[in-house]
């Protein structure tokens, strides 16, 4: 007997999983250059020097034993120190080491988080379009996770917010720059959802937290483009941070959750990240890492590619007459399929071995996701049978 939840989230791939394996066979069959892969989030772009130095350097001159050794539970206490004093100069918070914790990536930092503010039976809130984990993520503490709806900008439907908001909501996931549409959510936004949650926590009479998931926070392509720190408008914050996109380690698992010490309970908010990084085995997240990070933290990869990409496939995707949502930020592009339906859309470009993500599993029915964390070479290549598409679609002659 095993745990038939667990047999089905082990069996069933996701979708984005799926394609990206069906992707891997395509291209043992026909050349890895013949298959135009826009599946996966997985940076393109190599880590800055530094990482490796850093790491290299580790290695011949760090003490073995404590590089390969056990941090503390909750990450080492300088490391964490580190972190703390960047947040202050680049955001202006003030988040004391101890109350940051460091974990494998943000995946396990929302799911830490989730398990240690939820309760079953608890409602956690995403913006739709959503990455899809979160839905796991929720369900693994007994939580439910409530879509709201997004307007035609993508930014989230404030009246279906406040509508949506019950006594049984504890947790506000904010994914902004978006994992998959690239919208960044812009300052208004930002404190229209602090306002909102400001009245309902008055009205309910106990805190409902924001958490920020935010391994995009660097990836944005316009100077003008700011993503606002959330802390800073909502003392119920809590961040969840990544580097697995901005410094491109996403198979190093490294990052970070970080408690406003202004939040509601905050002691115990970080007590229960604690206990539920312990409960859910999640100690000690990887010490080299940790290291590594302390000496890196402020440097991003080489964004001046997925810049190029986007402009380019945003350019001549919207020349072909597709509807695309502009991306500020990540590395997704987020397209209507000329027909509504994306599943078709997907399978219409599959045939011209395109293969990019229907969207329905991010809560965004009719959308597919374009991930351009590929060579230039890939976008420039691709176009011609992008401009095929239009054409059986009747958007161009
Ligand atoms: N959140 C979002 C929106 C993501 O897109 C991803 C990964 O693609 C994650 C969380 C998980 O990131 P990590 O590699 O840091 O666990």
């Amino acid at each position: 007997m095993v745990n038939e939840e667990m047999k089905k989230l082990g069996n069933v791939r996701s979708v984005i999983r799926e394609i990206f394996e069906y992707c891997k066979v395509r291209k043992a069959e026909i050349g890895k250059d013949n298959v135009f892969d826009f599946s996966i989030g997985n940076p393109s772009v190599p880590a800055p020097a530094i990482v490796n130095e850093t790491i290299a350097d580790l290695a011949a001159n760090y003490d073995s034993i404590e590089l390969h050794g056990y941090t503390s539970a909750q990450g080492d206490a300088r490391v964490r120190g580190v972190i703390s004093k960047y947040i202050s100069d680049n955001f202006g918070a003030e988040v004391p080491a101890n109350n940051i914790y460091m974990t494998c990536g943000a995946a396990a930092g929302l799911t830490i988080s989730m398990k240690a503010l939820c309760l079953p039976g608890d409602e956690v809130m995403a913006f739709a379009p959503f990455f899809p984990e979160y839905k796991v993520f929720s369900a693994n503490c007994g939580a439910v996770l409530v879509p709201v709806k997004s307007d035609d900008k993508l930014l989230p439907d404030m009246a279906d917010f406040e509508s949506k908001i019950t006594d049984k909501t504890r947790i506000v996931v904010v994914n902004s720059p978006n994992n998959p549409s690239g919208v960044v959510y812009p300052e208004s936004t930002i404190k229209a959802i602090a306002s909102v949650l400001e009245k309902k926590q008055k009205e309910y009479g106990h805190p409902v937290y924001i958490l920020c998931d935010e391994p995009y926070r660097e990836l944005v392509y316009d100077k003008a483009t700011k993503v606002p720190y959330v802390m800073n408008y909502y003392d119920n914050t809590l961040v969840c941070y990544s580097w697995s996109k901005s410094l491109s380690i996403p198979g190093d698992r490294i990052g970070y959750v970080a408690v406003n010490p202004k939040a509601a309970d905050s002691a115990d908010v970080y007590a229960a990240i604690c206990g539920a990084g312990r409960s859910l085995g999640f100690v000690c997240a990887p010490s080299m890492m940790q290291f590594v990070v302390e000496k890196c933290i402020g440097h991003v990869s080489d964004l001046s590619v997925y810049k190029t990409n986007r402009d380019l496939l945003y350019g001549s995707l919207t020349e072909y007459g597709f509807d695309c949502v502009y991306p500020d930020g990540a590395f997704y592009l987020f397209v209507k399929a000329p027909d509504g339906d994306s599943k078709k859309f997907f399978e219409t470009a599959k045939k011209h071995e395109v293969l990019f993500v229907p969207a329905d599993s991010f809560a965004a029915p009719g959308y597919v996701r374009i991930a351009y964390c590929v060579t230039t070479e890939q976008i420039k290549r691709c176009l011609p049978a992008f401009k095929e598409i239009a054409k059986e679609y009747g958007l161009i002659k």
